[in-house]
């Protein structure tokens, strides 16, 4: 959850330049916005990397015939790239492959692809 209280923590620091504008001229002021766009961009950034991993996960979980794909896709919710590593390191490994029935991706060697159920 530590993640969260850092992007909580930005989003107040983000907000300062707006408050602190009422005695600032024009030039400053748009210092201001300035610095708070590059703050939101970094947040926007931030939250684009957490869903593209996620996602990620998820898919490469279900690739492997995981059963807790949902669950890794929390774990990384939660603890972000870390959770990703942990991921990396407990997956099964082998290559990943297309699916002649439905092509998406499925780990060679499963009795059944993950995603369509076909041997
Ligand atoms: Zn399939």
């Amino acid at each position: 959850m530590r993640r969260n209280v850092l992007i909580a923590l930005l989003l107040v620091l983000c907000t300062l330049p707006l408050v602190a504008q009422n005695e600032t001229t024009p030039g400053e002021a748009a210092a201001g916005i300035a610095a708070m766009g590059g703050c939101m961009v970094f947040v926007l950034i931030m939250l684009a990397i957490q869903i593209f991993i996620m996602i990620w996960v998820y898919k490469d979980a279900k690739a492997r015939g995981m059963d807790n794909a949902v669950l890794w896709l929390v774990i990384v919710l939660i603890t972000g790239l870390i959770g990703l590593v942990i991921y990396l390191f407990v997956r099964p490994k082998g290559e990943t492959m297309p699916c002649p029935s439905c092509g998406k991706k499925r780990m060679t060697g499963l009795p059944r692809c993950p995603n369509c159920g076909n041997p």
